[in-house]
């Protein structure tokens, strides 16, 4: 079983909800288990400003899918839940982004993990961190300090 951490962001269609229906669809998915969840969070778009405020959460399993199988499960839930791509960073009804996988640095066409961008991104190393306490990244860098750095930090609020 490979230990994974999902990100997870909606900022249309009612935010929260999305977030939680996506919690609830990973729980009931025979294709992994021992999910958990990080707090909820209400966060600032980063990348592209002019949008609506995100809903963002990490997610915690254990699955014997490869990554990109486990990306193509993921995706079939964006669609799920109404994700149209039409611009990079613009809206979106739910985003799952595969953080870490065990400690796999990956590179394919399809993939890049440890995900790019987590490590300077207040929205994913904070709910990260309820789930990780005092984590070293791959790379060994100190979650704690790198959320220091983060720009978005200060706009990252907990929710519940
Ligand atoms: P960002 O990656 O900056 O968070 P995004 O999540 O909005 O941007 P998407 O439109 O969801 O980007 O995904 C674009 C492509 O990124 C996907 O089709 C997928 O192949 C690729 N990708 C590369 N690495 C990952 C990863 N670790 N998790 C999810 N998708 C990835
Ligand atoms: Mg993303
Ligand atoms: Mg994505």
């Amino acid at each position: 079983m490979a230990k994974v951490f999902i990100s997870i962001g909606s900022n249309l269609s009612n935010p929260v909800d999305q977030v939680k229906l996506a919690l609830k669809k990973l729980g009931k998915n025979p294709l992994w288990k021992g999910v958990k969840s990080s707090s909820l969070y209400s966060t600032k778009p980063v990348g592209s400003e002019n949008q609506p405020d995100y809903c963002n959460a990490v997610a915690e399993l254990e699955t014997l899918l490869e990554p990109e199988a486990l990306l193509d499960e993921l995706q079939k839930m964006e669609y799920e839940q109404g994700r149209i791509r039409l611009t990079k960073w613009g809206p979106r009804t739910l985003d799952l982004d595969i953080l870490l996988y065990e400690d796999s640095i990956i590179e394919t066409k399809r993939l890049t993990i440890p995900h790019p961008r987590m490590f300077e991104r207040g929205f994913v190393l904070k709910p990260l961190q309820d789930l990780l306490p005092s984590f070293c990244l791959p790379g060994g860098e100190d979650i704690k300090k790198l959320l220091k750095e983060c720009a978005d930090n200060g706009s990252v609020k907990k929710i519940y």
